[in-house]
């Protein structure tokens, strides 16, 4: 083929040009504040250069000491946060809300979780390490939205990760505060900028574009079954943390009075908003009346079959006999329901709890409000059937009231959920007067389970043959 001279010069500007509107095109990494940008592709190619930096520049030592910091941060700010969050949401308990921020800043688990894997023999040395995924697209929900932003950056960032948030537009005010705060603890304390970011007004097609960038490796969901599902199906590896509707079970050996303290405490808490909360009872009904005396004495409110209809009338939105929640009062206040019933003189109770049976509303449905039906069993097995029922395969959480052990591992089995406990509040699950450590991530569907720094690493196996570097 013959070109002449001025043939390749048109060529050669040809190429320069379409150079010249790729790097126009490409999203400005240095125009957000504190982590917060006006595009959602500024803040990807911004926590994309944060996280190369964070794995080239910074050691464990470093991101032990930043993790620090962002802990003692949090939790000078932790009342103010609980306040933000229940005058923006409306929602739930501003006590309880201050005990739910300084769980997961205080048991949200750093660097430590990421253990090596060794095994040593004939053939060599294997070891296998957690390395970063590299950007996480972070969904959070409305219902602990600043709680989980804190647990999901101490947690992802001690993988190595950086994050890209997209926050419930519900609660886009009190996330972007709390996301500055921790962008200005990390830079102050010499971490690289960038490493959390969100776009300013955060929505649905966000979600998209967060999921469909090549520069996020991993998508991590906390909220509903409806968002969980929407990012299994983009085809991005996705850690999904949904929607709970955990059963409790009273069986004949229990010790009453303790149950109806502790199941008080975990419905109650943080008016039923935790994903995690007891949101039914199946008793059996030789100690049924015991029980609902018993959590009347903790403070609970016993609805006759008349309040509970005009409750559902009002709490529940009915489509052709298909029943939803109505939005407006998830996690509104016990008192409040009592009021709208024409009832005001119950100011401090914090439970309302009724008789139903298993196919009741608020039975079958994740209500997420203060109210709590009981449903009475004639046996054991038809208290595991029914619980089994009303969980819905969501296998995230359950517990159980017995001092009969084979009962326990009956339910246990049978239910199959990311958390069961046993003779305790489910709060308890998470480390708030339990054991273990503390997440507001926990990924039934995909499961991770009660998430950590581990959960958001990638294996990587590292074989040294012959025999090298093994002493024994
Ligand atoms: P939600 O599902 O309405 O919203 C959660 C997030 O997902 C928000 O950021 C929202 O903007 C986004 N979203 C919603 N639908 C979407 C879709 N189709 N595509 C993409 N994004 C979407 O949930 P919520 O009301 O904020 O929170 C309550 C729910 O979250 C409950 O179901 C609760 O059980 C669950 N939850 C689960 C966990 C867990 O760890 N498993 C923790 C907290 C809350």
């Amino acid at each position: 083929m013959n070109i002449d001279a001025k043939e390749i010069e048109l060529i050669v500007q040809k190429v320069l040009e379409n150079i010249d509107v790729k790097t126009l095109s490409t999203p400005k990494a240095d125009n957000g504040e504190d982590g917060v940008f006006d595009h959602v592709e500024e803040a990807i190619e911004a926590a994309y250069q944060a996280q190369r930096r964070w794995v080239k520049d910074y050691n464990l030592e470093d991101r032990k000491r930043i993790i620090a910091a962002i802990r003692r941060v949090s939790e000078e700010h932790a009342e103010e946060l609980a306040k933000m969050v229940r005058k923006e949401t409306g929602m739930g308990r501003y006590e309880d809300k201050v005990k739910k921020h300084l769980a997961v800043i205080r048991k949200t688990p750093g660097v430590e979780c990421l253990t090596t894997d060794a095994i040593s023999g004939d053939e060599g040395l294997m070891i296998e390490e957690c390395a970063p995924f590299g950007v996480i697209g972070a969904i959070t929900p409305s219902t602990n939205p600043t709680e989980t932003i804190i647990n999901n950056t101490i947690s992802m960032t001690a993988g190595g990760n950086a994050v890209v948030f997209n926050v419930h537009p519900g609660a886009k005010r009190c996330c972007t505060y709390c996301l500055k705060l921790l962008h200005k603890t990390i830079v102050e304390n010499g971490g690289p900028a960038n490493l959390i970011t969100m776009q300013k007004e955060p929505a649905m097609e966000t979600v998209n574009t967060i999921t469909a960038s090549p520069k996020i490796r991993l998508m991590a969901g906390t909220g509903g079954m409806g968002m969980v599902d929407a990012l299994l199906r983009s085809g991005k590896k996705t850690i999904g943390a949904g929607a709970g509707n955990p059963p409790v079970v009273v069986d004949d050996t229990a010790d009453i009075p303790y149950a109806a303290k502790e199941i008080y405490r975990g419905a109650s808490f943080d008016n039923n908003l935790l994903c995690l909360a007891e949101k039914e009872v199946f008793v059996m009904d030789s100690v049924a009346d015991q029980l609902v005396e018993a959590l009347e004495k903790e403070g609970a409110y016993l609805l006759n079959s008349r309040q509970l209809e005009v409750i559902t009338s009002f709490a529940m939105l009915n489509k052709d006999g298909i029943f939803q929640i109505n939005k407006k009062w998830v996690g509104k206040d016990a008192a409040l329901f009592l009021e709208e019933i024409g009832i005001c003189d119950h100011k401090d109770t914090r439970l309302l709890i009724c008789e139903t049976d298993a196919r009741h509303p608020f039975v079958r449905l994740e209500q997420l409000m203060p109210v709590l039906p009981i449903v009475r069993c004639r046996t054991f097995e038809e208290c595991v059937k029914q619980a089994v029922l009303a969980e819905n395969g969501n296998r995230h959480t359950s517990s159980i009231f017995s001092k009969n052990v084979d009962h326990m591992t009956i339910f246990g089995k049978e239910i199959e959920t990311t958390i069961y406990t046993k003779n305790g509040a489910t709060l308890r699950g998470i480390g708030i007067g339990g054991e273990g450590y503390t997440t507001m991530t926990i990924a039934g569907p995909t499961g991770e389970g009660l998430t950590c720094a581990r959960s958001f690493t990638r294996k990587r196996r590292c074989m040294l043959a012959e025999g090298g570097l093994r002493i024994v």
